[in-house]
């Protein structure tokens, strides 16, 4: 089953101690369509101005990315630009150009209102109304935020949030929120505003995952080489994502009350960890061209280890 993606569609330019780069793919889409085509097809949602290079499209067309719901205008591409200190949890936006964003509607093509499956990704939540509103009856939605729309579009973040079967966000916009100090408390909190699910991603330190009286601590991957966080989060949404769709859950499954398993979330929540893990050892999305299979079951085991306790005497 394919999943619907939107989101921002970017060239970035990236500052980190060592190294500085120009004019990279990147984008909450992006990065989140290309991590979901590791279990599933995928119809892309956004806008690009027409300097987009046509080597990022071929590259989405490699992927069996749908590229039908991309309006290429006439204009610039949005452009954003980062910076990360020695500790790269900590980053600075330096510039950010909307360029054809500003005058961005999302339309769906037919074939894409049916979609079963759809991750909005980090965008404005109007937009995301927008896209949510054309769906006829999708059966799982994810969304994903950031700070900057708790802080100037609190009100149609909450309506959004109410809306949707999960909500990913970080811990400090998880804290802001739901003005709780704890995790924990937020995570909860979170759940009560609507969504059955609720992920907080904890940088280099994994996510914790909130379902129906059940919680799952994620442990992260302990990598040696960061080279480049920059879409880490869209990756771990986009994988969780599109491992759900990969599962051809039906109606039936679900439920009334979108019951996605626990134990299949938790699974998800994995999956998305391993993509994200090494979309961060290289700038853009050089990495993500080159994982292989053995390499990709190889650290979902080593997850699957870290995420296991066997008592010694048992
Ligand atoms: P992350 O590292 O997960 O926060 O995602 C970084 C990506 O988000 C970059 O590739 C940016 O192009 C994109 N981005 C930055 N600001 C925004 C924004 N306001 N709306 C949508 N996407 C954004």
């Amino acid at each position: 089953m394919s999943l619907l993606v939107l989101g921002s569609i970017a060239l970035d330019t990236v500052k980190t101690p060592i190294e500085e780069h120009a004019d990279l793919l990147g984008g909450s889409a992006s990065y989140a369509a290309v991590a979901a085509s590791f279990f599933t097809p995928v119809k892309l949602v956004g806008i690009v101005g027409d300097d987009f290079p046509s080597e990022h499209i071929e590259f989405f067309k490699s992927r069996n990315v749908d590229l039908e719901g991309l309006q290429i205008v006439p204009g610039k591409t949005f452009r954003w630009s980062g910076e990360y200190m020695w500790d790269m949890n900590q980053r600075e936006t330096r510039s950010v150009e909307l360029n054809v964003f500003e005058n961005f509607t999302p339309e769906l093509p037919e074939a894409y209102r049916s979609s079963r499956f759809v991750l909005l990704g980090n965008i404005a939540p109007a937009l995301q109304h927008h896209v949510l509103d054309q769906l006829i009856r999708p059966h799982f939605v994810i969304a994903d935020t950031m700070d900057l729309w708790i802080n100037i579009a609190k009100e149609e973040l909450l309506s959004l949030i109410a809306r949707v079967d999960m909500l990913i966000l970080n811990d400090g916009e998880a804290r802001e929120l739901t003005g709780e100090t704890s995790l924990i408390k937020a995570g909860r909190r979170i759940r009560e505003m609507g969504p059955a699910f609720v992920a907080i991603k904890k940088g280099e330190h994994g996510c914790l995952l909130f379902g129906e009286n059940q919680f799952f601590s994620c442990p992260a991957y302990p990598l040696e080489d960061i080279h480049d966080p920059t879409g880490a989060g869209d990756c771990f949404a986009g994988g969780l994502a599109g491992y759900l769709a990969s599962r051809h859950l039906t109606d039936a499954d679900l439920g009334e009350k979108k019951g996605v398993p626990f134990d299949m979330m938790r699974q998800a929540v994995v999956e998305g960890s391993v993509v994200a893990s090494f979309n961060v050892e290289s700038f853009s999305m050089d990495r993500l061209r080159k994982v292989t299979k053995e390499e990709n079951s190889e650290r979902y085991e080593i997850f699957r280890t870290l995420s296991r306790f066997e008592a010694l005497d048992a």
